[in-house]
């Protein structure tokens, strides 16, 4: 049967493949029948994988520096105890041949049973110990994945599947980098999810928030995934399949016409020079931006070096990327954004998950709450200063006090660089992100202080408009064109520009080619954003007269109704 499903169109593009159903986190388990032939086979599978997470663990724990804190080794043993315990690593063996279950479902099945064990538990310190079992669990689920015959890429077949999930955590979106998919499709998620954001880093369509894909796409069917209009069609019959193959086509021929725009400067039609940097997740991505023609990094998002992993990375291997990067940027600009984690970014070792993590211990909250975590990755983005053009940049910031607590902390690490003679740059630029609506309203407070502004758009969406970013439910409330929302971008760059102080926007609007001009007309010089967007950017930039921008910005923010806006916005894009 052939039908279609809508959904939020995170990165554009069009794909055609058979769907690949995923389901590796412990609380989407795919539960399939095994054939009894294939008992041995399917306990093996299990066998091997729970090995590869002991020997993991185990290495781990060899390699963990005699400096480091007692809690790591405590950490990596207790969960290797828990793998250890039968009920983890015996047990679904027996539920596989007696069930003729697969094994994630048996495994899933026993831990079920572990967590109801642990809920009953006095002990507040061992009840919370159930969020260790299921790291545990997620580790072997994990595993069992790079040995499943279920999902895969490319993997030897003919067309590059599509990959179906329920939902996708940004660090599954990490794993995902190294294997080859068509595209993404997911049911939950908002547009400006940090899981949407990685699909744009991996430069495949996807679309999130379809509701039900996952309990209707089966394995096999065949998928097109238009992730600029946020459609996939289920099934499409050869008339369908045609015309689509045919946008294929036209698409990339686009996006080929556009790169070679790489190396024009961004310059408006009156004259003015306009930065577009790029937004990165890990040192592998440079590669990318170069590509692209960004004139720097206005944005890499350190915490994506935490995820994955069950200890932190030190300074020294921060260091050693910070590094790189700075490096291979060759004197250009690296903005290095200071953890951001919390929300829907967690690591293993980070805040404990709350009911409302968007507005808990999250960003430079977390980082002032753990100092000797917030000393090793300054003292590293410092030394890393010394070998290229490195600034500093502090998420979600809201007021003065943190961020003189901040400058403090940053003060010390430079003090004890000095006294251990290690080079640095002393005038490291420090800049704050705006994107927490009180930062934006109290800004004359902070920009005494720092050096440059960054605009996180994603945020001040979701804080300025009480629209969780991440919620698929309220997906369609989250409004870049809310008047509240433009009053306080426009506000921040204005104020910035008064008082000299270079603001950029780094959030997800600066790399929608529909707002370029209206950012433009704002006042904005400088943009962020994933290198795919670079180019459309930059040739909407170089068909602008700024003059013509000014006065119908000026006119939206003055706008009241979302027709109104939609009016004058296709105006200015006209
Ligand atoms: C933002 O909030 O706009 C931003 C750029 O940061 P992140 O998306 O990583 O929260
Ligand atoms: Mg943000």
């Amino acid at each position: 049967m052939s039908f279609a499903m809508f959904g939020i169109g995170v990165s554009g593009g069009i794909a055609i493949g058979p769907a690949r159903l995923l389901s590796h986190t412990s609380l989407e388990v795919a539960h399939y029948a095994v054939p009894e032939d294939q008992f041995d086979r399917e306990v093996a599978r299990f066998d091997s994988a729970v090995s590869e997470v002991r020997g993991g663990l185990e290495s781990l724990r060899e390699t963990v520096p005699p400096g480091a804190p007692a809690e790591v080794d405590a950490f990596l043993q207790l969960h290797l105890m828990i793998l250890n315990d039968s009920t983890l690593s015996e047990a679904p063996r027996a539920l596989i041949v007696q069930q003729g279950c697969n094994a994630e479902w048996a495994l899933k099945q026993q831990m079920d049973n572990l967590i109801r064990q642990f809920e009953a538990i006095e002990d507040t310190y061992l009840r919370e110990r159930q969020a260790d079992v299921v790291q545990v669990v997620e580790r072997v689920l994990k595993a069992l994945l790079g040995t499943t015959t279920t999902v895969s890429g490319s993997g030897g077949r003919d067309m590059p599947g599509i990959l179906v999930a329920h939902d996708l955590s940004p660090a599954d979106m990490m794993l995902f980098k190294q294997q080859s998919f068509a595209a993404f499709i997911t049911d939950v998620g908002g547009a400006t999810s940090h899981t949407a954001i990685m699909a744009r880093s991996l430069n495949i369509p996807s679309v999130v928030a379809l509701h039900h894909a996952w309990p209707l796409v089966r394995e096999n069917e065949i998928l097109i995934v238009d992730g600029r209009q946020g459609v996939v069609l289920v099934n499409p019959d050869r008339q369908v399949l045609t015309e689509y193959r045919l946008r294929q086509e036209q698409w990339d021929l686009e996006r080929q016409k556009l790169k070679r725009l790489r190396s024009t400067r961004a310059t408006t039609l009156d004259g003015v020079d306009v930065q577009l940097h790029a937004n990165i997740e890990l040192p592998a991505d440079v590669d990318q931006v170069r590509k692209s023609g960004a004139t720097g990094i206005g944005l890499f998002r350190s915490e994506f070096l935490f995820m994955n992993r069950p200890d932190l990375p030190d300074e020294n291997e921060q260091f050693a990327a910070y590094r790189a990067v700075a490096e291979a940027m060759r004197g250009m600009p690296v903005t290095i954004r200071s953890l951001d984690i919390g929300n829907d970014k967690p690591i293993e070792q980070g805040p404990r998950v709350t009911n409302n993590p968007a507005l808990g211990l999250r960003a430079v909250r977390y980082c002032l709450s753990e100092p000797r975590l917030f000393n090793a990755q300054l003292r590293a983005i410092l030394r890393a200063s010394h070998y290229g053009k490195v600034r500093l940049l502090i998420p979600m910031l809201c007021s003065r006090a943190e961020l003189d607590q901040t400058l403090a902390m940053l003060d010390q690490a430079r003090a004890q660089l000095r006294e251990e003679g290690v080079p640095f740059d002393e005038q490291l630029p420090v800049g704050g992100m705006i994107e927490i609506p009180a930062a934006a309203l109290a800004l004359e407070a902070l920009l005494e202080r720092l050096d440059f502004l960054s605009i996180g758009t994603n945020d001040l969406i979701q804080y300025t408009l009480a629209i969780d970013r991440t919620d698929d439910s309220v997906a369609h409330l989250y409004d870049p064109l809310h008047p509240a929302v433009l009053f306080l971008i426009a506000h921040v760059i204005r104020t910035a520009n008064k008082h000299a102080v270079p603001v950029s926007v780094c959030g997800e609007m600066a790399g929608d080619p529909q707002l370029t001009r209206l950012l433009l007309g704002f006042g904005l010089r400088n943009f962020s954003m994933h290198p795919n967007h670079l180019p459309m950017v930059k040739q909407v930039v170089l068909t602008t007269t700024l003059a013509d921008t000014e006065s119908t910005a000026r006119r939206i923010l003055s706008a009241h109704t979302q027709e109104r806006i939609s009016q004058l916005l296709g105006k200015l894009n006209a």
